[in-house]
């Protein structure tokens, strides 16, 4: 994934800069050096532990640019009602739906910025690095029911300065969508975050075309994200501001939907993509990202280069981390996964299976499984 500092765009994303017989220095938790064995194991003395990755492919570790990791609860009982027929709206008009693990997650404690101080936590007692997010304006909650302006006020007047002075967050969402937050409400959040250095982010065109693309490019938004329902005339305000699209393919897949976000279009047209796999209890239970790869390379008519760039250096660009992370190059933090495969379109190829053998941060290995015997990609 070695290339220039910035994100990948059009035919770039299929460059992935792969060494055979390939090697990688690391030391003090950063990587010193990338080649060819032949040239690098020059620099193995006495003192260097190697790590043995034959046959296998290493690669960045994986960048998940939208999750909603804390929740209390989950929903299994609505995957039930959708496998018999009702939809996602129907059931947050029931009461279910983003509500329902609100109400959950709130009587877990009692504090309104739990989610940030538990993410906050997760980023000192785990190996994970968690970029932190604000999305107060998700959906109106109940207590607030017929007086969204009221919320819209309370988000803007008490819960982001909070947010900003505690430094809890690095950025601000806003669930732009009809029946949650329209483009005036959104505006105002984001404006106001922004106002208080938290840069924006939107949940836009999800579920209707409600005009969230043009909204992030007004606002000039670092992502759209999901952008399902968004059409040419989006993708062209989004690449006028430069907006980054984060697609999440999950959320179509888990609610029983067939419309995909135009990767394609929005590769021709010059965007940034970036996959994530929206990790949440209601519309996308995975956090696995190779399962976004498998429905980006059969859904979203993209390849597995494209799709592999888009979780790796177009998603660490996404949250500011470009320098750092996303790519196997000498200064950027050791943060590297070992595949047990041969070549790395397996990872899309053979879905519903972990192909990750080892994940090291900084240098350390944080986990490490059993290899499993699968059988090499054909070579016809
Ligand atoms: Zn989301």
């Amino acid at each position: 994934m070695a290339g220039p500092a910035r994100p990948r765009v059009g035919s770039e994303l299929n460059e992935l800069a792969i060494i055979e017989d390939g090697a990688m220095l690391v030391a003090g938790g950063k990587i010193v050096n990338v080649g060819r064995y032949a040239d690098i194991k020059l620099f193995i003395d006495s003192e260097t532990e190697v790590v043995d990755a034959q046959g296998c492919v290493v690669m960045p570790g994986f960048v998940d640019a939208h999750t909603h990791p804390v929740f209390g609860g989950n929903r299994v009982e609505e995957f039930e009602m959708r496998a018999r027929g009702k939809s996602y709206e129907d059931i947050a008009r029931g009461g279910g739906g983003i509500q329902s693990t609100v109400a959950k997650t709130r009587a877990a404690s009692e504090d309104e910025l739990k989610i940030l101080r538990v993410i906050r936590r997760l980023n000192k007692e785990t190996e994970l690095n968690y970029i932190p997010t604000f999305l107060g304006a998700h959906a109106v909650p109940p207590e607030y029911k017929d007086r969204s302006d009221e919320y819209v006020q309370c988000v803007v007047e008490q819960m982001l300065p909070a947010i900003a002075s505690q430094k809890l967050a690095k950025y601000c969402d806003v669930f732009c969508e009809s029946g949650y937050f329209d483009v005036a409400d959104a505006k105002k959040v984001l404006l106001a975050a922004k106002e208080l250095g938290l840069m924006p982010r939107i949940h836009a065109d999800q579920l209707t075309r409600c005009g969230g693309a043009e909204l992030a490019a007004e606002l000039g938004a670092v992502t759209a994200d999901h952008l399902e329902q968004t059409d040419t005339t989006g993708i062209k305000a989004l690449k006028r501001a430069n907006v980054q699209p984060v697609l999440l393919p999950g959320s179509v897949y888990a609610l029983g939907k067939s419309k995909y976000p135009a990767a394609r279009e929005m590769i021709e047209a010059g965007l940034a993509i970036v996959l994530a796999t929206d990790f949440n209890p209601g519309s996308s239970p995975t956090p696995s990202i190779p399962m976004m790869l498998s429905l980006a390379c059969t859904q979203m008519g993209m390849v597995p280069a494209e799709a592999l760039s888009a979780v790796t250096v177009n998603a660490a660009y996404s949250l500011g981390l470009g320098d750092r992370v996303g790519s196997l190059q000498a200064g950027k933090d050791a943060d590297f996964v070992i595949h047990d495969c041969a070549d790395y379109r397996e990872i899309a190829y053979f879905f519903g299976i972990e192909h990750a053998q080892a994940t090291y941060t900084k240098g350390a290995k944080v986990i490490a499984r059993r290899s499993q015997t699968l059988p090499s990609a054909p070579s016809s």
